[in-house]
Formats: structure tokens, C-alpha cells, sequence
């Protein structure tokens, strides 16, 4: 096996959300940047599929509108245009509560009287403001922190689905400081959530920024591949294929070797950027710092199955007239929600049909996602027709990811810590992906700019004398 070297200031491993944007980044700084993936399309997890004039998500089904950067991105890109806001209905949520679907409240006014929490759990939350903050240095589960602040019932309708519908993770395990640093932020600032809310929305205001409960969710006309392709055509080198097996030191800066189509290809670059999942990236360095694949090795996943299911509309009972509905574990139901996709964005499914967007497993039913093709949507059938009244699907369409989203439980700052140390023995090496800094999809573009920044400043040439 013959492999021809590429030499190049930056090489980025890895074309989802966080790698693209930072060899975009960098691109427009004027580095030689190259990007090498293992897959055929651009994206990772992030991909929009066809299927009999259905358009369905195989990760991501929409982001949150945080930050002014977003816009001024996909305006640089061309693809403002293609942004679609949720629909008129985007911002009503459900859960399930005794079996049936309750609207979460919107206003402090339907919070008094919504169905989703009891009167004693909606009293409780007047103590909040009262409750003293933890110390600075501990390090509570989620489902501590809410507890003690908000109470039990909270926790189980609120917090739990949630939790479940950002990480598939489990709230006894999710630590507060690295899930949810603003929320830790916020207490240890103002000594209360509620007092901290109203503050921060001061700060916010300041920074034109938007909190996330308060964030318009988006995608775009064809999907949201729409940014990962439209990064991938700006990329002057894009590598497709290329799945990369090992890093090592070389004279100025690393050699990275991987296979494309049976073949070696070998890279050298001043710099690195490997920003795959941490459990990919892991046996990349089994030889050069075994050390750091360890320490890689050990950030936890959760496995995720996503069911897209078509539906004629009146084979649907539900109105359909939200964004989806979450499932707290308490009501013991074999997946952990769904999306009403076709109300969320237009184009989503043909006139008359719908299209509902299932995610089952996580880490509170890892044993559904080993369930074969049939016997998956025959459960997840089931869980629809018990509560959207949902029956006879077209199809099911059905994505697996054994490591679908990196697990910020008690540890992980640490662990992350120790990839960084054990990443010394590599100069020149950085990591962004979504298993640090944040595993939304604006996180991910975020932490793509602020990488690329660091990576441009450290190769110029101030940088290089000092
Ligand atoms: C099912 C699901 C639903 C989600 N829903 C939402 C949502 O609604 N909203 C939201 O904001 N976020 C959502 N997320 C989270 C968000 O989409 C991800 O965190 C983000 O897209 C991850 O991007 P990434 O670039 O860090 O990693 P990835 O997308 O995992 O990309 C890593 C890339 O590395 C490549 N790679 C791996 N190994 C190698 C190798 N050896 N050599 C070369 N290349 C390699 C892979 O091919 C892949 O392209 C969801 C995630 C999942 C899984």
C-alpha cells in the first residue's frame, strides 16, 4: 500500500457540523487547510433523506436561533434565503402526563393553571428564590440540582424529558456543571434560577443574544444538510473517504495516515483539528499516545434510533399542533419522544400525509435500539397509536447511531481535562466536536469559529516568534 504525502498547515478530521465550520473558518483566513472524512457526504450526523415526497432528518431536525453569528453565517454561505422558521404552532410542546399528551405551559399565566404540574409542585416553586446555592466546587447531577431548588415533580415532568430530549441521557447521571454550565452559572451568581432568569435576560439584552427556552427554532427549505453542504462547496480541499487511523509527531508539526478505498493516503500539517466523535478518534492514537486514546476512549455515548414514520392525515388522531412531545420516564413508554415534523416546517410531507419523527433508546432504553428494523417500528407504531392515535404507517424509515450524542455525566470535565493533557504529547493537536463545549448545533458552529481563530492565531507568524 503506497501512499503520496499532502502537506498542509491544517488538517481537519471529520466533516460534521464542528469541523466544517472550522476548516471553513480557517479557509477564510487564507491557511491551506484541507478536511478528510470517512463518509461520503458532508454532515456527520446532520443529513435530510427523501422518501415518495417526504423529507425527513437522519440527526438534527432543527436548531435554535441563540445568536446574531448564525444569521451572519448563512448569509456569508448564500443560504439565508433557504432559512425556515417553525411554524405558528412551533413554540407548543407536550409531554406525556398520565398517559395523555399536556401542553407545557408558554406564560407565567398558563402556568398557573396548566395541567403538566400539581398545585403542590407549582408552590414549591415559590421557595426557590430561597433555597441557598451549592458550593462553588460540587459537582451535582441534574437531577439533584432540580430537586433540590424545584422540587421532585419538576424533576420527573420537566427536567427528565428534557434531558432526554437534548442529551438521551439520564438526569441521575448528567452533571450540572458541564450539561448545563449557564444554569450552574446562574446559581452561583445570583443564588436563585428565577432571580437569575430575570438578570439575565438584562445581560442578554445587552449582547443581542437570546436565551434558549426563549430561542425560535429553525431549519431550512431542503433540510438541514442545507449548512453542512454549503460549507463542504467553500472548502477548497475536501477529502470524502478518507477514514483516518493514525497520528503521530513528525518534523514540524503531525503525520496523519488513513484509507480511502483500500488505499493509504498520508497527510503532514503544522496543526491538526481532529474534530470526530471522541470514541472515533480514540484508536487514532493507539500508537503515537496511547495515553490520550485512553483518555478518549472513556467519554460515555448513548445510543439513538430515529424513526421516521409516514402517516396519511386522517390516519392520525391528534391535532398535531406543536412541536412534538417529549416522554418523562416516569410514564414508562418505549421511546423518548417525538417531533410532529410535517407541522414544524413546510415541506416536510406531501398534501394530506404527515410525517412524525421518532427518537427511541438513550441511555433509559438502550435495549430498543437492539431491536431489529421490524420489530422497532412495530413498537414505535404502537407507542404512536396509544398517544397520537396514530395508525397503519406508509412507511418507517429507520436511522441508527450506536453513539449518537457524547453523555456530559459526573467526571466529564475531567475527562476532558485529562484528553487535553494527554494531548500534549502531540503538539500541534486540537479537538472540536461535540463532546466538548457543548452538543447543540449552534454549539458545535460556535466552537468551529473559536477553534479556528485559536488555530489561525497560533500559526501567524507573531505567534511563531514568541
Ligand atoms: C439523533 C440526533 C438528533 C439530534 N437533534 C438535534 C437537534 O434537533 N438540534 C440540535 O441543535 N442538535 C441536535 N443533535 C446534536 C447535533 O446534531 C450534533 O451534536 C452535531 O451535529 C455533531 O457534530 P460534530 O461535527 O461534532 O460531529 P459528527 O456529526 O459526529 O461528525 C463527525 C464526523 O467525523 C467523521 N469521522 C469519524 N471517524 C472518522 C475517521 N476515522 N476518519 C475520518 N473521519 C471520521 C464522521 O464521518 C463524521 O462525519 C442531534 C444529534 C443526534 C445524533
Amino acid at each position: 500500500m503506497d501512499a503520496s504525502t499532502t502537506t498542509l498547515d491544517v488538517l481537519v478530521i471529520g466533516a460534521g457540523v464542528s469541523g466544517l465550520t472550522a476548516a471553513y473558518e480557517l479557509g477564510k483566513r487564507g491557511t491551506a487547510v484541507a478536511i478528510a472524512d470517512a463518509g461520503p457526504d458532508p454532515g456527520g450526523v446532520i443529513g435530510t433523506r427523501e422518501r415518495d415526497g417526504f423529507l425527513y432528518e437522519t440527526g438534527a431536525n432543527s436548531a435554535l436561533d441563540t445568536s446574531p453569528a448564525l444569521d451572519a453565517l448563512f448569509d456569508e454561505l448564500g443560504i439565508l434565503g433557504e432559512r425556515r422558521d417553525a411554524g405558528p404552532n412551533g413554540s407548543n410542546r407536550f409531554i406525556v402526563r398520565d398517559g395523555r399528551l399536556v401542553a407545557l405551559p408558554t406564560s407565567p399565566g398558563a402556568f398557573l393553571t396548566t395541567r403538566a404540574f400539581t398545585l403542590a409542585a407549582k408552590l414549591r416553586l415559590l421557595r426557590e428564590p430561597f433555597v441557598a446555592p451549592a458550593p462553588a466546587q460540587a459537582e451535582e447531577t441534574i437531577a439533584d440540582f432540580v430537586r433540590r431548588r424545584l422540587g421532585r415533580e419538576f424533576l420527573d415532568y420537566a427536567i427528565d424529558p428534557f434531558v432526554s430530549g437534548i442529551y438521551a441521557g439520564d438526569p441521575e447521571r448528567i452533571s450540572v456543571p458541564a450539561a448545563f454550565p449557564k444554569l450552574f452559572a446562574l446559581e452561583q451568581k445570583h443564588g436563585s434560577l428565577i432571580r437569575g432568569q430575570i438578570m439575565g435576560a438584562r445581560e442578554r439584552r445587552r449582547r443581542a443574544e437570546t436565551s434558549k427556552n426563549a430561542a425560535r427554532s429553525f431549519s431550512f427549505a431542503a433540510g438541514m444538510k442545507t449548512l453542512p453542504e454549503a460549507l463542504a462547496r467553500r472548502i477548497a480541499r475536501y477529502d470524502r473517504g478518507v477514514r483516518v487511523t493514525s497520528i503521530a509527531r513528525a518534523a514540524d508539526g503531525l503525520e496523519v495516515q488513513g484509507i480511502r478505498a483500500g488505499t493509504g493516503v498520508r497527510y503532514r500539517a503544522r496543526r491538526v483539528v481532529c474534530a470526530t466523535a471522541a470514541h472515533a478518534a480514540a484508536p487514532m492514537f493507539a500508537s503515537a499516545a496511547p495515553a490520550l486514546a485512553r483518555a478518549l476512549a472513556a467519554i460515555e455515548y448513548a445510543p439513538v434510533c430515529v424513526v421516521a414514520s409516514a402517516y396519511r392525515r386522517d390516519r392520525v388522531a391528534h391535532a398535531l399542533d406543536g412541536f412534538g412531545v417529549l416522554v418523562p420516564r416516569r410514564e414508562r413508554r418505549r421511546i423518548l419522544g417525538t417531533l410532529f415534523s410535517s407541522s414544524l416546517f413546510e415541506g416536510r410531507a406531501p398534501a394530506g400525509h404527515v410525517l412524525l419523527t421518532t427518537f427511541a433508546g438513550g441511555r433509559r432504553n438502550p435495549e430498543v435500539t437492539a431491536l431489529d428494523d421490524e420489530a422497532l417500528a412495530k413498537t414505535v407504531g404502537e407507542e404512536l397509536g396509544a398517544l397520537l392515535g396514530a395508525r397503519e404507517p406508509l412507511w418507517n424509515e429507520i436511522v441508527r447511531w450506536a453513539h449518537a450524542i457524547p453523555q456530559y455525566t459526573i467526571g466529564h470535565l475531567a475527562r476532558v481535562a485529562a484528553v487535553d493533557e494527554a494531548a500534549a504529547a502531540l503538539p500541534g493537536l486540537g479537538f472540536c466536536a461535540n463532546w466538548r463545549g457543548g452538543v447543540s448545533f449552534g454549539d458545535c458552529i460556535r466552537n468551529g469559529q473559536a477553534t479556528a481563530e485559536a488555530v489561525a492565531r497560533s500559526l501567524a507568524p507573531a505567534a511563531q516568534a514568541a
